[in-house]
C-alpha cells in the first residue's frame, strides 16, 4: 500500500543516507526537507532519528505552518527554519542543512566561503555569508538564515553551527551542500598553497545561469542533472 507523498519521502531517506555516507554529517545531525509542488506540503526528516534507520514511513509530512499530517515521529526541530525558507522563496523545493566540518570551521572563524570551485558558482553569485549564531530550532535562526541567504545565493553558513543549501529540488539542495563543503576545503588548502584565486567573474555568470532557480519559471519540474 502506498503512503502519502511516498516518492518524496523516499528521496528524504535516500539523500539522508547520502549525507551520512559522504561524511557531510554525523550521527543524527543536520536535516533535510522537500516541498511537494502540487499540495504545498513539506516532507521533512524526523527529529533525532538515525539516517541509517530512517524509513519512508518515518519521514514526517507537515504543512507550511508546521502541523503534522503524517509520519511516525515529530518533525526536525528546524522545521520553523525550513518552512520560513519555503514561504520566502516560492520556487525552492529542497533544503539540506548539515554540519560538514570544513564549512562549519569557516562559520566558527566567521569567514565567508569564497567561490573557489565551479560547483558552488552554479548556486551562488557571492561568497557564502555567515549568519550570526542563533539557537538551533528557533525562529530567529530561520529569519537570520533568510537574511544572509539574500537574493543572490542558495547557500548560507549558520554561525558556529553548519551550512544550509536550498534548491529547485532536493537533488539541487544536496548538490549545493556538497558544493559548499568542497569549496570550503579547496579554499582552505589553496590559501595554504598561496595565490588563491576564486572562479573568474566571466565564468561565474555562465555557471550561475545553470541553476534552475535563475531561469524563468516554466512550471516544469527541474531536470536533476547538472548542466555543467
Ligand atoms: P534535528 O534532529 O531535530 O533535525 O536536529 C538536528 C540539527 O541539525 C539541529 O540544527
Ligand atoms: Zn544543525
Amino acid at each position: 500500500m502506498s503512503i502519502l507523498l511516498q516518492e518524496l519521502r523516499e528521496e528524504i531517506v535516500f539523500y539522508g543516507r547520502q549525507l551520512l555516507k559522504s561524511g557531510l554529517t554525523m550521527h543524527t545531525g543536520g536535516n533535510l526537507s522537500a516541498r511537494d509542488r502540487k499540495t504545498g506540503l513539506v516532507v521533512i526528516k524526523p527529529s533525532s532519528v538515525a539516517y541509517d534507520k530512517l524509513t519512508a514511513e518515518d519521514v514526517t509530512v507537515i504543512t507550511l505552518s508546521g502541523q503534522v499530517v503524517d509520519g511516525n515521529y515529530g518533525p526536525s526541530s528546524e522545521w520553523p527554519m525550513h518552512t520560513m525558507i519555503y514561504k520566502h522563496y516560492p520556487r525552492v523545493c529542497g533544503i539540506v542543512h548539515c554540519h560538514s566540518l570544513m564549512a562549519t570551521a569557516f562559520s566558527a572563524a566567521n569567514l565567508e566561503i569564497p567561490l573557489a570551485n565551479h560547483e558552488l558558482s552554479v548556486y551562488c553569485s557571492s561568497p557564502v555569508r555567515v549568519a550570526p549564531f542563533e539557537m538551533p530550532g528557533s525562529e530567529e535562526l530561520g529569519l537570520s538564515a533568510i537574511k544572509y541567504l539574500g537574493d543572490d545565493n542558495n547557500a548560507v553558513l549558520l554561525g558556529n553551527h553548519g551550512p544550509l543549501g536550498m534548491g529547485a529540488s532536493l537533488w539541487h539542495a544536496f548538490d549545493t551542500a556538497c558544493a559548499i563543503e568542497q569549496a570550503a576545503t579547496i579554499a582552505f588548502y589553496a590559501r595554504q598553497l598561496g595565490n588563491f584565486q576564486p572562479v573568474p567573474q566571466a565564468g561565474r555568470e555562465k555557471l550561475r545561469a545553470c541553476d534552475p532557480l535563475t531561469q524563468p519559471d516554466t512550471g516544469e519540474l527541474p531536470v536533476e542533472i547538472k548542466a555543467v
